[in-house]
């Protein structure tokens, strides 16, 4: 059976090694060093200053929109994971989906001044497949508009763009690191703000409001990694370049293979240094799209509909025709890719694929 990714999996003695430090110390949580010493790590990896782990890449989203005090309605994209929408939801706020561009699956920054009212009051929108959103047009309208922007980074690790972390835009940026995601600590993720106040802020909200033992400054929640969870991490670290520069290949090979296909793939954004995270495929129709997936399936191999469906036609928010994403959610696949993908699996699933 092959799926659209397999988990990285470390060698178990290293992984053992890392958990044996936790044991040793006795410390299986509350940011012992294993914590502290991933995010170090981590920091340094993405050439920014200092990030916060967290339990997952779902509650640095909903810390972030409730520490920003954000009200009323929230723009955001249509193409993404469904975790985008459902913290805007799940605090609350109000989704007001912005159709995305054709080229690049992110939010089409010249459609966003039309949605914005006098109740927006944030942007949330997501690096799908870890393509840059046209962070300096948002910036700008945000600016103007005195909005907050808050970056679904779930798939970004790693991605720079002009030279700098992706991460650098916007007020707060999240990222990811489930099992299925580039870096991964099984279950985990993090959230990173240029501006160390709001770190300070949303830091506070990841530990109960701890300041200290005694001393709360905020209502928080509990969104810590613990320290089984950054011995994953860890563990996973040091192959990272080996896992990027295989997924590399990988991405180059299906291109070179789709060349002349009927099939297009995904344009990365210029000025982008990308993370090879995903290889979307898109079909002329959905109904091509079906039949490759039926084809495939047929020989045990599973590509995944990412993201599909389109968030705006999920039955519990109110719809809004989203006409890009709409048509294109019905019509991209997600070929298998990761760090141990052969190339003569790839070649076999083109083989399906055009048979
Ligand atoms: C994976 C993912 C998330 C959620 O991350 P978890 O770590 O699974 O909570 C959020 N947004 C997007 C776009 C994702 O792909």
């Amino acid at each position: 059976m092959l799926n659209v990714t397999k988990s990285f999996l470390p060698p178990i003695e290293e992984y053992m090694a890392q958990i044996k430090r936790s044991f040793d110390n006795a410390w299986l949580t509350n940011r012992g060093e294993l914590v502290e010493e991933l995010e170090e790590k981590l920091a340094s990896y993405l050439d920014i200053p200092y990030l916060t782990l967290t339990a997952n890449g779902t509650l640095p989203l909903q810390i972030a929109l409730k520490a920003l005090n954000l009200t009323g309605e929230i723009i955001t994209t249509p193409f993404s994971y469904i975790a985008t929408t459902n913290v805007i939801l799940w605090q609350n706020l109000s989704p007001v989906f912005v159709d995305i561009e054709p080229k690049y699956f992110t939010i089409d920054p010249e459609k966003i001044e039309a949605a914005i009212t006098e109740k927006t009051s944030a942007i949330l929108a997501t690096h799908v497949f870890g393509n840059p959103c046209d962070v300096k047009a948002i910036e700008k309208i945000a600016a103007k508009y005195n909005l907050k922007v808050i970056y679904d980074g779930a798939h970004a690790f790693g991605v720079k763009y002009k030279g700098k972390s992706l991460f650098e835009w916007g007020d707060v940026s999240t990222c990811s690191f489930h099992a299925t995601k580039l870096m991964h600590t099984g279950e985990g993720g993090m959230f990173y703000s240029p501006a160390y106040e709001l770190q300070k802020k949303l830091f506070f909200h990841h530990n109960f409001g701890h300041n200290g033992q005694y001393h709360f400054e905020e209502a928080g929640i509990n969104a810590k990694m613990s320290e089984l969870h950054a011995a994953m991490g860890l563990a996973v670290f040091p192959y990272l370049e080996q896992i990027i520069s295989h997924r590399k290949a990988v991405v180059e090979n299906y291109r070179n293979l789709l060349q002349d296909s009927s099939l297009q793939f995904l344009k990365i954004r210029p000025g982008t240094e990308w993370n090879y995270h995903y290889f979307p495929v898109i079909f002329e129709s959905e109904k091509n799209l079906l039949q490759a997936v039926e084809k495939l399936n047929n020989h045990q191999i599973f590509p995944r509909r990412y993201y599909y469906p389109s968030l705006n036609t999920l039955p519990f928010v109110s719809y809004q025709k989203m006409e890009v994403s709409e048509d294109f959610a019905k019509r991209i696949l997600c070929l298998p890719l990761s760090a141990e993908i052969r190339f003569e699996t790839i070649q076999s699933i083109m083989d399906i694929i055009f048979a």
